[in-house]
C-alpha cells in the first residue's frame, strides 16, 4: 500500500515505534529508523527489516532533545532515501514525581523530547511533503494528551501540547494533501510502561504482577494492554487513502481510558 514512499519514524529502536516502522516496512515503506540503543542489535533489526520486507531501511541516532540534530535527521533521509513522505512522531520519556519534587532538568527534557521534538521536526518535513502535495504527520501523543494524572507533571503537559500542535497543523495544510492526526494510547507493555510497574511494585512492596494489574484496574475499563502492533495498525491505517479526509483529530485507542 506504501510503496513508494519513505518514513521518520522517531524512537523506533523500542516499543510503540519500532512496531509502527516494522509495520510501515510490511507496506512496502522505506524507514529511517531512530532512537538509542546497543549499536550491534540496532544493525540486527534495520537489516532483519529491509531483507524481510525488500525495503530500503536506515539508522540515524539524532538525538530527539537537540533541535539540530532533528534537523538534520531529516536532511540526512532526503539524502539517502529521497523523500519524507510520512513523519512519525513517537520518540518519548517519562518522569513520575510530584510537581514540588520534579527536577528542573526531567521538566525540559520531556518537555523538549515528548513535545518540541515534533514542532522541530514537522518544520522540517514539511517542504518535501508540500513539494509532493501527499504527507502524512502522525503525533504519538497518549490518553494524557487528553486527560490527567498525578505526578506526571511534564508528560501531561507535552501530550497535550502535542494535541494543540496537531490540530494547528492539520488546519495549516488542510488543502495541500498532507494529513496531520494524533494517536492517544492508553497503556501499552513497553519498557516504559515495564519501569513504572516495577518502580510501583518496589514502592508499594507487592509482586510485580499485582503492580501490573493495579495500574490497569486505575485507568482502563478494559483490563488489559495494547499491543504496539495495534497502534502501528492504526498509524498504517492513517496512512493509507481511506483516511485522507481524517486530520486534526487525536484517536484514542485505550480500553476505555478517557470515556469515564
Ligand atoms: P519505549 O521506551 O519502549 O521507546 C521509546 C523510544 O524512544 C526508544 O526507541 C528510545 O530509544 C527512543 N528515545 C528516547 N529518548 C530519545 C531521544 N532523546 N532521542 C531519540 N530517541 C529517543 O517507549 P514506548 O512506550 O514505545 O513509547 C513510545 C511513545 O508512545 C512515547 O511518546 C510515549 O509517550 C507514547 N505512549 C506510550 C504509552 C505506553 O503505554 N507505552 C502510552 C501512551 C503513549
Amino acid at each position: 500500500m506504501l510503496k513508494g514512499k519513505t518514513a521518520i519514524v522517531t524512537g523506533s529502536t523500542s516499543g510503540i515505534g519500532l512496531g509502527i516502522a516494522s509495520a510501515l516496512a510490511a507496506e512496502g515503506c522505506a524507514v529511517m529508523l531512530n532512537g538509542f540503543g546497543e549499536a550491534n542489535a540496532i544493525e540486527a533489526l534495520r537489516s532483519k527489516l529491509a531483507n524481510e520486507h525488500g525495503v530500503s531501511v536506515a539508522y540515524s541516532p539524532a538525538n530527539m532533545a537537540k533541535p539540530q540534530e532533528i534537523r538534520d535527521l531529516v536532511a540526512d533521509t532526503l539524502r539517502r532515501l529521497g523523500s519524507v513522505d510520512i513523519l512519525v512522531n513517537n520518540a518519548g520519556i517519562q518522569h513520575v514525581d510530584k510537581v514540588a519534587d520534579f527536577p528542573e532538568e526531567r521538566w525540559d527534557a520531556v518537555i523538549a523530547i515528548n513535545m518540541s521534538a515534533a514542532f522541530h521536526a514537522t518544520k522540517a518535513a514539511l517542504p518535501s511533503m508540500l513539494d509532493k502535495k501527499w504527507g502524512r504527520i502522525i503525533n504519538i501523543a497518549s490518553a494524557h494528551g487528553l486527560v490527567a494524572s498525578a505526578e506526571k507533571c511534564a508528560y501531561v503537559t507535552a501530550k497535550h501540547g502535542i494535541v494543540g500542535l496537531t490540530k494547528v497543523v492539520a488546519i495549516e495544510t488542510a488543502n495541500v494533501g498532507v494529513t496531520c492526526n494524533a494517536i492517544c494510547p492508553g497503556w501499552v507493555l513497553t519498557p516504559l510502561v515495564q519501569k513504572q510497574i516495577e518502580a510501583r511494585a518496589d514502592a508499594e512492596n507487592i509482586p510485580v504482577k499485582q503492580a501490573r494489574n493495579d495500574l490497569l484496574r486505575e485507568k482502563q475499563p478494559m483490563l488489559d494492554f495494547s499491543t504496539p502492533e495495534q497502534i502501528a495498525a492504526l498509524a498504517v491505517f492513517l496512512c493509507g487513502e481511506a483516511a485522507r479526509t481524517i486530520t486534526g483529530a487525536a484517536l484514542s485507542i485505550d480500553g476505555g481510558w478517557v470515556a469515564q
